[in-house]
């Protein structure tokens, strides 16, 4: 299949152009290897410009009513839902992800647009009774101002929507730096944002070095919020850096899902949704299952079945309609995976099927399984994001919980059980931001996103996803 992939430039005061310096980073297409373009890296000049064209903007965004600002979003999800195909594409050829999970990206991302469009327009305020009858006192909801946002290359379309049209609704602007590794399909959100009639300076893209720019923009006085999705490590600094500003922040960061089995629960269920949300995007998600945790009656047929199912994964180049998993999207994360295998294997784990890079052209890894990891390997403790599946057996409901809630992680967490009474007890004590039972429902437009403890703070999506953008204004007023 040829694609024509684009090049892409920087998106500041509603035009596309070279960073100051003309300076670029090469974009890489994971499948291959080979350079397939390049991204505008933005220098001090440029980000200044930004800061500067979303304060201008601000001062008529904020004022621009709801239902406007409604219609020229809903006109952007329209535009990027008829581009599914090419956008899913451009997507693939960057990132590496089976074609058809980048275009259902695509779509739920104009979804999400669509959801928060018509969020923007409940942002209610409420009336206070007041203690005496000449008194009238109210609370308006307010657009906290100017947004840095900043994304990973996982999700590269997903995650700008997480977090870029809640920002619109609530009448704030925004200043996006994209990932660098999967720029293009960031890019093509955008233009369909400009060509929806977004005004100029109202959202404005970035590209470049990732500390150089957070640096910069977290203590600027413009940028008022900053907003994160990636590493807990990475999260932490930036966290501290808008703490010291007194900035207000979302972090989206890293998790450890453990995935629970009951001996009650219907394996085959259970199999099918962990096992392909476990080997997704080749299991660079946030929310993978990626602890499993089988119950002793269940444990072998389930580390059997998984074995099974990773060996018989097509691994592939995406584009390929046959692909259910792509390669890892740079070579950091080859090395990170071999680390973790390394370390798992040299503290006695037993690997089941994979554990080794595939092929040498492409950062294909095989789908892993394994068992007998002791408590201190570094899989069982850091976030892998990679296709690993390390199983451990529990026997009884509170080893489960125990183990569930061992880590300081808590984004997302599973269970599997026939029993009532034990997904209502287990959903009250797992320690994470979102729990799903028997089925994998985590991360829909309507429904809040996000975590506890080291998996950051703040919600994206649903009502609550909008709420991070907007303050609370208290008037009292007196009429005589
Ligand atoms: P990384 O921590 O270097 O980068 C993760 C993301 O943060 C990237 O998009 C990067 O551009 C950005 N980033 C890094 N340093 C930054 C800085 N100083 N200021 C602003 N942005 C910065 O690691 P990586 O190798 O790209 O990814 C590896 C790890 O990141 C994974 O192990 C995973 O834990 C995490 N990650 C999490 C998510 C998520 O959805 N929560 C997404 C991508 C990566």
């Amino acid at each position: 299949m040829n694609i024509n992939y684009p090049n892409t430039n920087l998106f500041i005061n509603g035009e596309w152009k070279t960073g100051d310096g003309k300076e670029t980073i090469e974009v890489i297409n994971p499948a291959n290897e080979e350079i397939i373009g390049n991204v505008a890296r933005a220098k001090t000049n440029d980000l200044d410009e930004a800061l500067s064209a979303a304060e201008e903007a601000s001062k008529t965004w904020k004022n621009t009513t709801p239902f406007d600002r409604y219609r020229i979003m809903r006109k952007a999800a329209e535009i990027l839902r008829d581009r599914v195909d090419p956008v899913g594409q451009i997507m693939t050829l960057e990132q590496g992800k089976p074609i058809a999970e980048s275009k259902l990206e695509v779509s739920l991302g104009a979804d999400r647009i669509d959801w928060m469009a018509e969020e923007g327009r409940r942002t209610y305020g409420k009336l206070i009774p007041a203690r005496s009858g000449n008194i009238y006192q109210f609370t308006v909801k307010e657009p906290v101002g100017t947004v840095a946002a900043f994304t990973p290359w996982n999700f590269p379309i997903n995650q700008i929507l997480q977090k870029v049209p809640a920002a619109l609704a609530a009448g704030c602007t925004i200043i996006l730096k994209g990932p660098e590794e999967t720029p293009a399909s960031c890019a093509e959100v955008v233009k369909a944002f400009e060509e929806a009639g977004l005004p100029k300076g109202v959202l404005n893209l970035v590209f470049g070095i990732p500390s150089e720019i957070s640096e910069y923009l977290i203590p600027h006085p413009i940028v008022r919020k900053i907003t994160f999705t990636g590493s807990t490590a990475i999260g932490k600094q930036l966290a501290a850096l808008a703490g010291s500003h007194m900035k207000l922040a979302t972090m989206e960061l890293g998790g450890h899902a453990p995935a629970i089995v009951f001996e009650d629960a219907n394996i085959e269920k259970a199999l099918k949704i962990l096992a392909s949300n476990k080997f997704r995007n080749a299991g660079q998600v946030c929310i993978a299952p990626t602890r499993f945790l089988v119950q002793d009656k269940l444990y072998e047929e389930f580390v059997s079945r998984m074995t099974d199912f990773a060996d018989n994964l097509n691994v592939g180049d995406g584009l390929n309609p046959d692909t259910r998993m792509g390669p890892l999207a740079h070579d950091r994360r080859i090395e990170a995976i071999e680390g973790f295998v390394a370390d798992a294997k040299s503290n006695g784990a037993k690997i089941h099927t994979g554990g080794s890079r595939k092929g040498n052209k492409g950062y294909f890894f095989e789908p892993t399984v394994m068992t007998d990891v002791p408590l201190s390997a570094r899989v069982m403790n850091e976030e892998p994001f990679g296709p690993i599946a390390p199983i451990s057996r529990f026997s009884n409901y509170e080893e489960a919980v125990e183990e569930a809630n061992r880590l300081p992680y808590g984004l997302a967490a599973y269970a599997y059980t026939n029993s009532t009474k034990t997904a209502e007890a287990i959903s009250k004590e797992l320690e994470s931001g979102m729990v799903s039972i028997n089925h994998h429902g985590l991360g829909l437009p309507e429904t809040p996103f996000g975590g506890v403890q080291d998996s950051g703070y703040g919600k994206e999506g649903g009502s609550e996803g909008i709420e991070a953008y907007l303050s609370t204004k208290f008037v009292s007023q007196s009429n005589s």
